[in-house]
């Protein structure tokens, strides 16, 4: 892709002078990355994948957990019994590197084929480069991949250039496991005192988050890790909604050791109309038990708010469906009534398990509660256009001994209904 605009054209000049990777990076890559394994057969002789070497080996167990040291080539060796004679090895190794004052990242694939009895090839390739700069824009340089036919999303084809790409989200996949110890940092990310390993994240993810955003910086500077980590990898959380309290807890050396439970016990006070600057909510020291009695206040007031909700609906249902109020037939045993409000229709859905609690919205649906003495046997919903029975449940939406009976009786009031309709 050609660079389309300036940022682009001035990393993509840059990049003609970035010095090629060494040998002895390459050496350092095909030494750490690689598995290297001792083939050892059931007779306890092992071969060197890596030379050649073969040497009567030590008994199994011990050889297999503490692995060994060719004496030929001086290679750890992982070894395996096994008939198996070829060993593939494919892994990523990253270095990280400044030029021309970007933060730069090469990806490197290391390949291996080893053979028993025979010396072992490595094959390397520079597959991808990010480019960041001072101020968090970056870009990424990549070789082709396979997409047709194979289910990894990182089939480099070695032979294509490494150039400027569009940005797609496989290049934010790509985890190496291995990084080049001998690294360079530009000194705006020197200067956030960012220490190698403290943080198990992808470095690009992170060189980006402290370069795009100086709170970022902040929350690593005053130790709050916990955070820095979610806003890393929880896009749905952003810090500016959290960003007041999160002063608030670094004013007051508080420290957040479970980010996501913080963040939801930071929404719950917001819902509930909290002071977020105030270190009484913020700062809670028994999160735990904090975050879980606002979240049962929250879900109380969610609740009253449904309450609320369905109370001013009621004049609309009473509008609906009123001509039909105060229908009632009985056989005698079993009595059939409408149900009159929302409130009904949903407190019949909870005492009988079925779901008519949300039928109140329906247009064209009456609905009727059968009881004996008093007791609800089955809930009726009957279609007012077709004037028939759409459905008869009991409790849980099992059909009751008198299923048939309620039918029965519905279908022969119909004409009660008619007439309502008429009115
Ligand atoms: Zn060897």
């Amino acid at each position: 892709m050609k660079p389309k605009n300036k940022f682009q054209k001035q990393v993509v000049e840059a990049s003609k002078t970035l010095p090629k990777l060494t040998e002895k990076q390459i050496e350092w890559g095909y030494r750490n990355c690689i598995e290297h394994i001792g083939q050892r057969t059931s007779k306890g002789i092992v071969t060197c994948t890596d030379c050649g070497h073969k040497w009567q080996g030590d008994g199994e167990l011990i050889s297999t957990l503490l692995g060994c040291e060719c004496p030929n080539c001086k290679a750890k060796l992982i070894v395996k019994t096994t008939r198996k004679r070829i060993f593939e090895g494919c892994e990523y190794l990253c270095t990280i590197t400044t030029h021309e004052g970007y933060q730069v990242l090469r990806y490197i694939m290391i390949k291996s084929v080893a053979k028993v009895g025979k010396t072992v090839k490595y094959t390397h390739s520079e597959v991808m480069q990010r480019w960041i700069a001072p101020n968090g824009k970056y870009c990424t340089f990549a070789k082709l991949r396979q997409t047709m036919g194979t289910m990894y999303y990182d089939s480099w084809i070695f032979g294509t250039p490494l150039e400027l790409r569009t940005e797609i989200d496989v290049y934010n996949r790509i985890l190496p496991y291995y990084y080049y110890p001998e690294q360079q940092l530009i000194p705006e990310l020197k200067r956030t005192g960012i220490k190698k390993y403290i943080i198990n994240q992808r470095p690009f993810d992170v060189f980006h988050a402290l370069l795009s955003d100086s709170r970022m910086e902040t929350l690593l500077k005053v130790g709050q890790t916990e955070l820095f980590s979610l806003f890393l990898k929880d896009r749905s959380r952003k810090i500016d909604d959290y960003w007041a309290s999160v002063r608030i807890c670094i004013r007051n050396g508080y420290k957040v050791k479970d980010a996501s439970l913080w963040c939801d016990y930071i929404g719950f006070l917001r819902y509930l109309g909290k002071d977020l600057h105030n270190a009484k909510y913020v700062c809670p020291s028994d999160l735990h038990k904090e975050h879980n009695r606002y979240m049962l206040k929250k879900a109380k007031a969610d609740a009253q708010k449904e309450m609320e909700k369905l109370r001013e609906k009621e004049a609309d249902f009473a509008q609906a469906k009123g001509r039909f109020f105060g229908l009632m037939f009985s056989d005698g045993d079993i009595t059939i009534r409408v149900l009159e409000s929302i409130e009904a229709i949903v407190l019949e859905g909870k005492l009988m398990h079925h779901c008519v609690g949300g039928y109140y919205s329906k247009e064209d649906s009456l609905i009727l509660s059968a009881t004996i003495e008093g007791k609800k046997i089955e809930t009726i919903e009957i279609s007012i256009s077709r004037l028939e029975v759409i459905q008869s449940r009991g409790v849980c939406n099992k059909n009751t001994e008198y299923h048939d009976r309620i039918v029965q009786l519905v279908q022969n009031n119909i004409p009660l209904i008619e007439e309502r309709l008429a009115a």
